[in-house]
């Protein structure tokens, strides 16, 4: 970050929105009308329209102590694509909404725009709107993603059927890893504030925790294998308490196995690092942004060539209950622990 500081009352609430949207170039089709007028138009030409939105908030959903503010606007972008991913859809626009503490800079805002700017780029939305407010305490980030999906292709989270495979894209657990990281570090930090972080070898788990990215890859790889999902959902709470909601919303119950629950290597050596076992962060940390879905057995020669797709179960009747079973042959009944905003 650069030394100076320029406070946002210098620009004025229009001056500011056209300094922070003015590089921002219409990616889609379906933006008739963007930025700077009282709303934006779409037009998805016959296609269905999927919304979503998500409330950030400092202290609450991160902490602005050990998050970089690129990473914050790239990332606050990102966890809303990857709910419109969830539903097999294409995102296509979003519009942020800011509150801004006095604590903001022009500077660190330009920063978050940077982070908003990258995720727009890299996944072809367009920022099509928001709105500016100052607000007495934190920082407030709202962002609502749109996209658009054929007509009833969408995917939902209550579709399973018996018998129908449980996969995960990715890997999971790094970024509860990542997080408990910078939480030790910041511990450490602020007791003794002459003491350099040490956060070497850490790279992937920091990354998955700061700089998450939703899996445009898996749509387009179901779009060009002519698969659909049976039900799905992203993975922002930990595989538990997802496989739950699939779950409960289909159901069914569901048998998953430790032994195929995909975790990377370093997440694994991070876990044994801090005295954690790897299966319990993969299954009850949160923020990994994969996705989980069900898959019809007779597609499974489908995705066998996908080695980003990893089969960890499968679902059952209702009454044969939701299990886990171990790597030493145990079978528990899977509960939800996963990530919550409301007991941090
Ligand atoms: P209104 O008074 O109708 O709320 P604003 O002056 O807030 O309008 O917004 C003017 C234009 O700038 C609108 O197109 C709005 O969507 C957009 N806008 C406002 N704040 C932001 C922001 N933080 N990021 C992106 N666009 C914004
Ligand atoms: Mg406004």
């Amino acid at each position: 970050m650069s030394n100076t500081r320029t406070e946002i009352a210098e620009l004025g609430e229009f001056g500011l929105i056209e300094h922070l949207t003015k590089n921002f170039e219409i990616q889609n089709v379906s933006t008739i009308l963007g930025v700077g007028d009282d709303a934006a138009v779409i037009d998805h030409f016959g296609k269905q329209t999927v919304v979503t939105t998500d409330l950030l908030l400092e202290g609450i959903h991160f902490d602005l102590m050990y998050t970089p503010l690129k990473h914050l606007g790239y990332k606050s972008v990102v966890v809303n694509l990857s709910d419109i991913y969830a539903m097999n859809a294409t995102p296509t626009q979003i519009t942020v909404s800011i509150g801004l503490s006095n604590k903001v800079s022009l500077e660190a805002l330009n920063e978050f725009y940077e982070g908003i700017f990258s995720a727009c780029t890299k996944y072809g939305v367009d920022l099509v709107g928001g709105d500016t407010s100052s607000s007495q305490k934190g920082f407030i980030i709202s962002i609502t993603a749109i996209g658009e999906v054929a007509p009833d292709k969408f995917v939902k989270r209550s579709t399973a059927q018996v018998g129908d495979l449980i996969c995960v894209s990715g890997d999971v657990g790094g970024a509860f890893l990542g997080l408990t990281i910078m939480e030790r570090e910041k511990k450490i930090f602020l007791e003794n504030p002459k003491i350099q972080p040490d956060l070497e070898g850490e790279d992937y788990i920091i990354g998955r925790l700061l700089k998450p990215e939703a899996r445009k890859d898996i749509i387009e790889f179901f779009a060009n294998n002519d698969i659909t999902p049976s039900s799905m959902m992203d993975v922002s709470d930990g595989i538990s308490s997802e496989v739950l909601h699939l779950c409960k919303q289909s159901n069914l119950g569901c048998v998953i196995y430790e032994d195929k629950l995909p975790i990377n290597e370093a997440t694994k050596k991070a876990a044994f690092k801090f005295g954690l076992d790897a299966t319990v962060c993969a299954l009850n940390g949160g923020e990994d942004y994969e996705l989980i879905f069900t898959l019809k057995q007779a597609d499974y020669d489908k995705i066998t060539l996908n080695e980003e797709i990893a089969v960890i179960g499968y679902m059952q009747d209702i009454e044969k209950g939701c299990k886990i079973n171990t790597k030493g042959g145990n079978t528990f009944n899977i509960t939800a622990q996963g990530w919550n905003a409301f007991q941090q």
